[in-house]
């Protein structure tokens, strides 16, 4: 599998056009974005309502090891044509399968984005390390700030993809996660066969979860920009029973 490589930061004009030749794998390398403040306080459990948490929250943030070295965000991509799509079955050109509601999710998209990113493993391991002397606050703090990372590394891949899009005219699906939104957990080894994540040191454990935990793997869809939304969350027909990330609530009968 070939593979290239480019940097990008939300202050680079990205290129306009990726390379149509769909064997190849694309990695990414983004500059580590400052948290979320709210993001943050809610993740690692501060109410920013109360001036004590707040006060807490600032001081905690200020004596925070040099995230900006620590964190190494980037990512792998490829842009795949679907093959067939069915409510419950997406086959893509490369004859990958994956089953479930997704069919029914990526409803119209015409390419898939399979996608892999992370920031490596110094922020979990401080934060690991942090909470096993005794200072849990800390530890927890690290800990969302990674959370916070990955998931702009993963907001700027998603941008990334959104941009080759537009450059078509078409529009992209929000990014659908296995374990989510009509992936079973297993969908993990199908797109690990996909594309090369341990060209960014992201490996898969029995169990389908990735390490380094401060990752995030999914597929975001890519079609008409009149029939696909990136605000186009699904929720109100997903029966999940505890998604954290919920938009709306299900509609679907109770079973
Ligand atoms: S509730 Fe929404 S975000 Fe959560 S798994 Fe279902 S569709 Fe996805």
């Amino acid at each position: 599998m070939k593979m290239a490589v480019e940097s990008h930061s939300h202050q680079q004009k990205p290129h306009a056009a990726e390379p149509l030749d769909h064997s190849t794998s694309l990695e990414l390398r983004f500059t580590p974005q400052p948290p979320g403040r709210e993001n943050l306080a809610r993740l690692a459990g501060f109410n920013l309502d109360r001036p004590a948490h707040v006060d807490r929250l600032t001081d905690l943030l200020s004596n925070l090891p040099d995230w900006q070295r620590l964190a190494r965000p980037r990512g792998v991509y490829r842009l795949l044509k679907v093959a067939t799509l069915e409510a419950h079955r997406l086959k893509l050109e490369d004859n990958a399968t994956y089953r479930g509601a997704i069919g029914q999710f990526l409803a119209h998209v015409q390419w898939v984005a399979p996608f892999v990113v992370t920031i490596g493993s110094a922020l979990e391991r401080l934060a690991r390390r942090r909470m096993q002397a005794g200072k849990l606050l800390e530890g927890t703090v690290i800990d969302a700030l990674a959370s916070e990372l990955v998931e702009n590394a993963a907001d700027q891949l998603q941008q990334r993809v959104r941009e080759w899009a537009h450059d078509r005219d078409l529009e992209i699906t929000p990014r659908y996660s296995p374990g989510y939104c009509g992936l079973d957990m297993s969908s993990q080894m199908t797109l690990f066969q996909q594309i090369d994540a341990a060209r960014i040191n992201v490996h898969l454990t029995g169990s389908h979860l990735m390490l380094p935990i401060k990752s995030v793997s999914g597929l975001i869809g890519i079609g008409p920009a009149d029939r696909v939304s990136p605000e186009g969350y699904p929720c109100s027909r997903c029966s999940h029973p505890d998604c954290m990330m919920r938009r709306a609530p299900s509609e679907l009968p109770e079973q």
